[in-house]
């Protein structure tokens, strides 16, 4: 997306967002931020009203400036958390699931980040199997979905490889990095609707399928989400 069209979308409290979160990932790599540097850095002209913005957030305790440095208060660093959290979980699904390339995952986060309900973010991070980590490798924010108790009760979908030996999933999505892969895969009978059982994660993984063995490689069983199967 270009800045024009950039400008041209971004509502007023998606633009005191979009601070949030450029003051957030920042600090996570370790500097500060001026006005002048945040209005560089989340790519908008000099008079784009980024001052306005800022003074906004400082109004309503979210910003603090000291000598000039922009920092987020305890509210504002709350308020971005949850930002960053919807932002990477959607970099997850977008590139890592659905294999969109990344230039386009960047610009679907960036919309989706300031409309995803906390209910539907934390629904698609059970889908997800809670990853830890966005495609860029950058931490992502707990939500109360990922905490052990809650996912023991819930029912959700996880990667095969997070089944405990002797568990069974029915296989719902295959996003392997590889397209052919899942030819490959299909063929051996791992396709959405299939009945896996995990019969060993090392030290390689090995799953039993219509009485058969297989064994896959970890790079595999990573793209293979089930909905683990409690009854017998
Ligand atoms: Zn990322
Ligand atoms: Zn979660």
């Amino acid at each position: 997306m270009n800045e024009t069209a950039i400008f041209n979308v971004r509502s007023p409290a998606a633009a005191r967002e979009e601070v949030l979160e450029e003051l957030w990932t920042s600090h996570e790599a370790g500097h500060a931020l001026s006005v002048r540097e945040l209005a560089r850095t989340i790519h908008a002209g000099p008079d784009e009203g980024w001052g306005g913005v800022v003074q906004e957030l400082v109004d309503s305790g979210l910003v603090e400036v000291a000598d000039g440095e922009l920092t987020l208060t305890a509210a504002g660093q709350h308020q971005a958390r949850e930002i960053v959290r919807r932002h990477r979980l959607a970099e997850v699904l977008f590139h890592q699931v659905l294999d969109l390339p990344m230039a386009v995952t960047e610009n679907e986060a960036c919309g989706v980040e300031h409309v995803l309900t906390a209910q539907a973010t934390d629904a698609v991070c059970s889908f997800l199997g809670h990853p830890p980590v966005c495609p860029h490798g950058r931490p992502i924010p707990n939500g109360p979905c990922c905490s052990t108790l809650t996912r023991r009760v819930a029912p959700l979908i996880c990667r095969l490889a997070d089944l405990d030996p002797g568990e069974r999933g029915r296989v719902v999505l295959l996003a392997p990095r590889h397209r052919e892969r899942l030819e490959q895969l299909t063929d051996l009978g791992v396709m959405p609707g299939a009945v896996l059982t995990l019969r060993q994660r090392k030290p390689s993984l090995v799953v039993e399928v219509d009485r058969t063995l297989l064994a896959l490689e970890d790079e595999i069983a990573q793209g293979i989400y089930v909905r683990p199967l409690t009854e017998w």
